[in-house]
């Protein structure tokens, strides 16, 4: 049997580590990613890349704990490793404080994340309206150099990249033998998913290089996020919002409360503005379908809907599809099973 041709939809962060966990589970395999835009302009390009894992109501905790725990192991290998710093993947420690103290005080990704502990009270006074607080040290991806690395890995090992908008996944069904669906919010349209929905979220991105810790408000509304070059402040989550246009009011809001938070954030230069959509759903949306027509049949594994936790699990998630498009290929006439999964 020739190679099994297989084609990625999207380039965002689901989209090119799902590339990669496909050529490293079956190197004989053709992988092409086509997507209609690639870095910088995906949501992945807008998001903080912090990695706190996001809950899906809809999926159990042990599955989202093995995501979470794939994903911080192969990351925290890369920001161990001197490609850390083109990968865009450092450590970051800081603290995450609440104004009463919440009902689960030890989430479930508490033994993954790196010296998790309650914060002391001498720490505390740092946050005067906050009675509760969690001190830990985590991975933060900073998001155009990470895709920029993925693609990079990706070109290097055969896959193709093209510019393309996919329709209809059924258009692919001459050129493919298995089509993975990593469309991020675009599967709404391709794929008709009325169980998507976008969740607005407005950012900025600032100069404050004195700024070393992370801080997050444990309503996941206001955050502070400090990346290599610049630092992320939240945000917004508003839940059915298609626009991409900035609010200058939201601007405003974000910043004031980014700097109750980090009073030194007035000093701040240099500030950016950015939005993106977040692709939300109850879960992941992490399965095969068979679409069929005219006795003719299309394998295809889906991988969206990653809402606001997608680089927190992007490998589990990625190796799951992969699992999965091994499943495909193994079905196909003239295969011996060419994955190793
Ligand atoms: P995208 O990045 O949107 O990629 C989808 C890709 O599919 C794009 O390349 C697009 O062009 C392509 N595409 C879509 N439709 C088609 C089509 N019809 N044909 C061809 N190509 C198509 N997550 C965290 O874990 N930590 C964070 O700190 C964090 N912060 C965030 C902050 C903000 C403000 C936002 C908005 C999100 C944040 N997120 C965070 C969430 C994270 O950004 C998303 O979960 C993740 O980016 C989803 O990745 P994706 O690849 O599925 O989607």
């Amino acid at each position: 049997m020739a190679a099994p041709k297989v084609a990625v939809v999207g380039a965002g962060v689901i989209g090119l580590s799902t590339a990669l966990c496909i050529t490293e589970a079956c190197p004989s395999c053709s992988v092409t990613v086509l997507s209609d835009q690639f870095s910088p302009n995906t949501t992945s390009d807008v998001a903080a890349g912090m990695l706190i894992p996001h809950t899906y109501p809809g999926t159990p905790i042990h599955v989202q704990k093995q995501w979470f725990k794939e994903t911080f192991t192969f990351l925290f290998a890369i920001s161990n490793s001197p490609e850390a710093s083109e990968a865009g993947i450092h450590l970051v420690s800081g603290w995450q404080v609440f104004k009463n103290t919440p009902k689960e005080e030890l989430p479930f990704w508490s033994d993954v994340v790196l010296g998790f502990r309650p914060m002391s009270e001498a720490e505390l006074q740092k946050f005067p309206q906050h009675r509760f607080g969690q001190a830990f040290t985590t991975l933060k991806c900073d998001c155009p150099p990470y895709l920029l690395w993925l693609e990079k890995r990706l070109k290097a090992t055969g896959v193709q990249m093209h510019t393309r908008k996919v329709t209809d996944l059924w258009d692919l069904h001459s050129e493919y033998n298995v089509v993975v669906n990593c469309a991020g919010i675009g599967a709404h349209q391709l794929v008709g998913d009325e169980k998507l929905f976008p969740v607005r979220g407005q950012v900025l991105k600032v100069h404050a290089p004195w700024v070393k810790n992370f801080i997050r408000d444990g309503d996941g509304l206001t955050y502070v996020y400090p990346g290599i070059h610049r630092v992320t402040l939240g945000g917004t989550r508003e839940k059915g919002s298609w626009s991409l246009s900035p609010d200058p009011g939201t601007t405003k809001d974000i910043f004031d409360r980014c700097c109750s938070l980090e009073p030194s954030l007035r000093g701040a230069q240099d500030i950016e503005v950015k939005v993106g959509l977040r692709p939300s759903r109850r879960c992941v949306r992490l399965q095969r379908e068979v679409l069929s027509r005219g006795g003719v049949k299309l394998l295809v594994v889906h991988n969206y809907g990653h809402g606001a936790g997608g680089f927190s699990v992007q490998r589990g998630t990625a190796k799951e599809a992969a699992r999965l498009v091994g499943e495909c290929i193994a079905t196909l006439p003239g295969s011996s099973s060419r994955a190793k999964l």
